[in-house]
């Protein structure tokens, strides 16, 4: 069977600055991002544009 699709409910994650860890957006790849958007369900990392249209 499938799973329903997410209905992504996205929480912002902010790095500390001067942080080694960076974010990828896992929708358009891009990076690096010192914030990104998680959704509390399926954890799935997205930037800002990716957020909105996920
Ligand atoms: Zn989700
Ligand atoms: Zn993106």
């Amino acid at each position: 069977s499938v799973p329903p699709p997410c209905a992504h409910k996205f929480k912002l994650l902010v790095s500390e600055m001067g942080s080694a860890v960076v974010y990828i957006c896992e929708m358009c790849g891009s990076l690096p991002h010192w914030y990104i958007w998680e959704c509390k369900n399926c954890k799935l990392k997205t930037c800002r544009p990716c957020a909105y249209k996920a």
